[in-house]
This record gives C-alpha cells, sequence and structure tokens, in this order.
C-alpha cells in the first residue's frame, strides 16, 4: 500500500520548521522531502540535508526532464520536490512529509489528490505580526514607523483647533467608538493622507482607498460595498466636502437597498488638499473654495440621520448619536466642521521633497516667487 503524502504549509513565522522538526522527532517513520532549490546554502547547512542546493541550469534541465512535482519562485529563488523519490518512497510505504510553499501545495494536490494538507495557523493574526519582525528584514522599519506614529499622536495633542475639529482627534474617537472591526474608506484628498496618518488598524482588509489618490467621490459608494460585502461590520466613510457632491447622493442607494453606513463629512469649505498644494508651492489659492451646501436638508431629502459637530468638545457626544442610529440600522452623516490648518505631513514631505529634487537655479527661482507672492499678496 501507498504511504501517506501530508503538505504543510505555513503563512512565515507561524512555527512550521519547529513543529515539523518535532514531528519527524515523535514518529521517525515518517520521512521528510528533501527540497531542490537554487538558493545558495547558508551557514551551517548541507547539501542534501536541508536542501539540494542545484544551479539555476541545472534545475532548467530538471525542469525539462519532468523530474520535479512541484515548483515555485518564492522571494527570488526556486524551490521544487523531487516526483520520483516522492513515489518510489510511497510505493515503498513510507508516510511522506512535504514542507513547502502555498503555490508548491495547489500544484501536488491537483497531482495527487489524496495528499491530505495540513495548513498550520498561527493563534492570532497579533501573534503573527509580532513573531514576523524577528526576522529582522523590516525591524527598523517598523521602528521608525512606531516613532512616527508617536510624533504624530503628540502633535495632534499640541496642535488643537481653536475654531473647530482637530482631524486626528476625530478620527482617533472614531477608532475608538466603533472598535477594530470597522471598515474605513476614504475619498482622495487631505482625508486620504489623514486617515494613513491618523487610523491605527489592527488588521487588513480596513481601509478601502484610492491607491492612486485621483479617485474623487470613492468614499461613499466604496462603503455602500463594504457594508453589502461585511453587513456585520461598521462601515465609516471619510468623505471629503469636494467629492460628496460628487457621490453623495449614492446615500440613496444606501437607504433604499438598505446598507447602512456611518458618513463622516470633512468640511472644510474648500477642496483641502489642492488649496493646501497651491498655498505652500505658490503662496495664493485658486478654484478650491467649494460653494455652501445645506446639509441638514439634504440629509432630510434623502432620508438619513444629519448629525452636527463643529467643535473638539462635542465630538463625543455626535460620535455616540451616530453610533446608536448605526446600530439601530439608519444610515449617518455626521457633519465635521474640519480645521485643516495643521497640514498633513504627506503635503508637508511632497512639497519639500519635489523642492528637493529641482536643479538650484530652479529652486532659487521657485523659492523668489513664493517670496515676492508673500510680500505682494
Ligand atoms: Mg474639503
Amino acid at each position: 500500500m501507498n504511504g501517506n503524502l501530508y503538505i504543510v504549509c505555513a503563512p512565515s513565522g507561524a512555527g512550521k520548521t519547529s513543529l515539523v522538526g518535532e514531528l519527524l522527532k515523535a514518529d521517525p517513520q515518517i520521512r521528510l522531502s528533501v527540497s531542490y532549490t537554487t538558493r545558495k546554502p547558508r551557514p551551517g547547512e548541507v547539501d542534501g540535508r536541508e536542501y539540494h542546493f542545484v544551479t539555476e541550469p541545472e534545475f532548467a534541465q530538471m525542469i525539462g526532464q519532468g523530474a520535479f512535482l512541484e515548483n515555485a519562485l518564492v522571494h527570488g529563488n526556486h524551490y521544487a520536490t523531487s516526483a520520483h523519490w516522492i513515489s518510489e518512497q510511497r510505493a515503498a510505504g513510507r508516510d511522506i512529509m512535504l514542507e513547502i510553499d502555498w503555490q508548491g501545495a495547489a500544484q501536488v494536490r491537483k497531482l495527487i489528490p489524496e495528499a491530505i494538507g495540513i495548513f498550520i495557523l498561527p493563534p492570532s493574526f497579533e501573534a503573527l505580526l509580532s513573531r514576523l519582525p524577528a526576522r529582522g528584514a523590516d525591524a527598523s522599519l517598523r521602528e521608525r514607523s512606531r516613532e512616527g506614529h508617536r510624533a504624530l499622536r503628540e502633535e495632534s495633542e499640541r496642535s488643537r483647533s481653536t475654531t473647530g475639529v482637530t482631524p486626528a482627534l476625530l478620527l482617533e474617537s472614531l477608532q475608538r467608538t466603533f472598535g477594530p472591526e470597522t471598515i474605513f474608506t476614504s475619498d482622495s484628498g487631505n482625508g486620504t493622507f489623514l486617515a494613513m496618518e491618523t487610523l491605527r488598524l489592527e488588521r487588513p482588509g480596513r481601509l478601502l482607498s484610492p491607491v492612486d489618490y485621483s479617485c474623487m467621490g470613492y468614499a461613499v459608494p466604496a462603503a455602500i460595498g463594504a457594508k453589502a460585502a461585511r453587513p456585520e461590520a461598521p462601515v465609516v466613510a471619510l468623505a471629503g466636502d469636494g467629492a460628496f457632491q460628487m457621490t453623495g447622493l449614492e446615500l440613496l442607494t444606501s437607504v433604499s437597498e438598505g446598507f447602512p453606513i456611518v458618513v463622516v463629512l470633512l468640511r472644510d469649505g474648500e477642496l483641502a488638499q489642492i488649496a493646501q498644494f497651491q498655498s505652500t508651492a505658490m503662496n495664493r489659492k485658486t478654484c478650491t473654495v467649494l460653494p455652501d451646501l445645506d446639509l441638514e436638508a439634504f440629509c432630510r431629502a434623502v432620508g438619513v440621520e444629519h448629525v452636527p459637530l463643529e467643535r473638539d468638545e462635542g465630538i463625543s457626544a455626535a460620535l455616540s448619536r451616530a453610533s446608536a442610529a448605526s446600530k439601530e440600522g439608519r444610515t449617518v452623516v455626521v457633519d465635521a466642521r474640519v480645521d485643516y490648518s495643521q497640514k498633513t505631513w504627506f503635503t508637508r514631505g511632497v512639497v519639500s521633497v519635489n523642492l528637493g529634487r529641482l536643479p538650484l537655479k530652479d529652486r532659487l527661482r521657485f523659492i523668489g516667487r513664493a517670496v515676492v507672492r508673500l510680500v505682494t499678496g
């Protein structure tokens, strides 16, 4: 009788190698297949024990000869499992274990349907994340990201708005009120960068945002789509007041089709992202002021609840009201008078990076023009 074929797969950092090592010690009848790879041996690795180390041409030749049961390209190196060795061992009645990546596993399961797949999950997504930095490569990047988050938090504390709602505080309160399962959507504009800089997301798939920064009016329809896909999750659209004028009427779809969402309208009366670039680079704004909108009347017309929010002191009450309405299945618009006088780090970064890239002559001309405008108004 043929031996069993077990395929063990796991995400990086889940502890697969240690588990397989323990199993092999506990049951010497099981054989582990030694893969072929074009990767260079690491210190302490022995050819034929950890891997069969082969060159690229040798690997290509073996593929041509049909020597492999599966092969995969992982992080720029090829890996493969010997077809001959597996069939020989199984024919002799030995149980075989393959410790391979998911691409290889899919190929083997097609060829050998009776193979038994074992996928090792980490105890939680958080546990997986916490194990990943131990692998070293991006540890410094994570540390820099943590430092950046700390700096942003301190800055938002220092620069609280005296005239309106402080955006960073609003987004933090939103996360606290609606919880870690919340799916956020954003438009393309200042709110997008605000979301990226301020939200602290613990799980993937919790921020739907246009990646090329050229998709105004994305937040509301994306939120309705997210709600249709995940009815149990709270969905919060971070809508710009410019973008909202393009797709705000989609709230009719939200109401008529029964996809209740929370729209947080980041209302600054401008196309803020463009206005910030204009004022930073040229000391003047052109065509970025929005006509005023009677949002209360708009909400009444489309049948959604209107929650006004003028100042930081009102954030908590407004969000509690929005959360309660949302739990009862109603769509809500939180009309937040945001104060965008504090520029996002994205805006500051783009301006300084672009300026830095210009040749000295152009840089001086650029700064000179800005200074003249500052003086002459
Ligand atoms: Mg705006």
